[in-house]
């Protein structure tokens, strides 16, 4: 079959032949119907040769739809045809995070050498994925499956940050969203579904500041050293009550820093290495900061139920598998509008 490899470390992914997978007991093949690009896989492929946890050459992505091509000895929970969504944080599935769904922070797979699809595994930029156990898999029931793929991470990595925050977020508050991209311009639509709160998305590029607006941001700010002046202007000088930083650089998360309100949740989610020292007087009192990661499977059910009623539709730009180094190359330029979104199998 053929799949995209990250192949050399610092060198663009390469669409290569590799021999078909077959599902062995408790696995479940699935041919591949779309895989999302995501930007981290930028980080995955720049990190430096020597320091890589896994071996290469690594098919990338970890977002993936796909229908059940085949099951292996003693898989029930499945069937061959079946379309479903891959949750992407594989854990042990027994330790004490795992058995609440929160296999994205399994406190063991380290240990045990578990990786992600896409991120130490093969992923699901290729015509097959193989899976390793049906509890990664949730029914798509109905949903498109290039408008879904995204919300397996796009959609899940924002939703369990904005979830931490609902209780800030109440009628009068302000959610600011930095970087309205991928994982953004999902976010700035999350929240507008399930918070009263004013939304403010701060961008670089003006073509991503008209999606935040056309998505459902009441304002784009663009994100340079006067934003967060222009937030707290914006907010009667009180700043926001909650802050998602989808870049995660040392200017973007001092921006964020410095808009948030008193008693503000910080969200961290952009792998960009900044960080934002915490003590007394850093920050308005009892502002919290975290990075999140990913989501549990119940979120992932969550947003998919949420995209059902209609409230969430994802911009996505398709391509062929063969052009897939393309999605990456625009994705890098900035030039993707939304998520780019490789159809494997057409
Ligand atoms: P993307 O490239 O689609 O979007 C990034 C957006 O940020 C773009 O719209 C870009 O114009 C904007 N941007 C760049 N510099 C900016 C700045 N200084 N101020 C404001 N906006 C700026 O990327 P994506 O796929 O949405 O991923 C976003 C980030 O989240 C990446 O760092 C990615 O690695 C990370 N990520 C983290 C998790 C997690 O679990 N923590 C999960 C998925 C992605
Ligand atoms: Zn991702
Ligand atoms: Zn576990």
């Amino acid at each position: 079959m053929k799949a995209l490899q990250f192949r050399t470390v610092g060198a663009p992914p390469e669409v290569v032949h590799v021999p078909d997978p077959e599902p062995g007991p408790g696995q479940v093949l699935l041919k591949v119907t779309a895989a999302g690009v995501c930007h981290s896989d930028f980080a995955v492929m720049n990190r430096p040769a020597g320091g890589l946890p896994f071996d290469l050459p690594l098919t990338l992505g970890h977002e993936g739809v796909g229908t059940v091509a085949a099951v292996g000895a003693g898989v029930t929970a499945v069937q061959e045809g079946e379309a479903v969504a891959v949750y992407g944080p594989w854990g042990c599935g027994s330790c004490a995070k795992c058995a609440e769904g929160k296999e994205n922070y399994c406190l063991c797979a380290h240990a045990l050498g578990i990786r992600s699809p896409g991120l130490g595994a093969p992923g699901a930029i290729a015509e097959y994925l193989l899976v390793d156990d049906p509890r990664h898999l949730v029914p798509l029931d109905g949903l498109d499956p290039v408008a879904a793929v995204p919300l397996t991470d796009a959609g899940l990595t924002p939703y369990h940050a904005i979830k931490r925050a609902l209780p800030k977020l109440v009628p009068g508050s302000t959610a600011v969203v930095i970087g309205a991209g991928g994982l953004g311009h999902v976010a700035i639509q999350l929240l507008r579904a399930l918070t009263p709160a004013r939304v403010i998305a701060l961008d670089v590029s003006d073509e991503k500041l008209r999606l935040a607006r056309e998505v459902g941001a009441h304002e784009a700010v663009r994100s340079d050293a006067g934003a967060a002046g222009a937030v707290r202007e914006l907010t009667g000088g009180n700043g926001a009550e909650a802050v998602f930083d989808f870049v995660g650089a040392a200017p973007t998360v001092t921006t964020a820093g410095a808009l948030a309100a008193v008693e503000a949740d910080i969200s961290i989610v952009g792998i960009g290495g900044g960080a934002l020292p915490v003590g007394f007087g850093r920050l308005p009192h009892e502002a919290s900061v975290s990075a999140p990661y990913w989501g549990s499977r119940g979120e992932l059910l969550e947003v998919l139920a949420l995209a059902r009623t209609g409230a969430v539709s994802v911009h996505t730009e398709t391509f062929p598998l063969d052009e897939a180094p393309l999605a990456y190359e625009r994705l890098h330029a900035g030039t993707i509008n939304g998520r780019a979104v490789i159809l494997p199998n057409g």
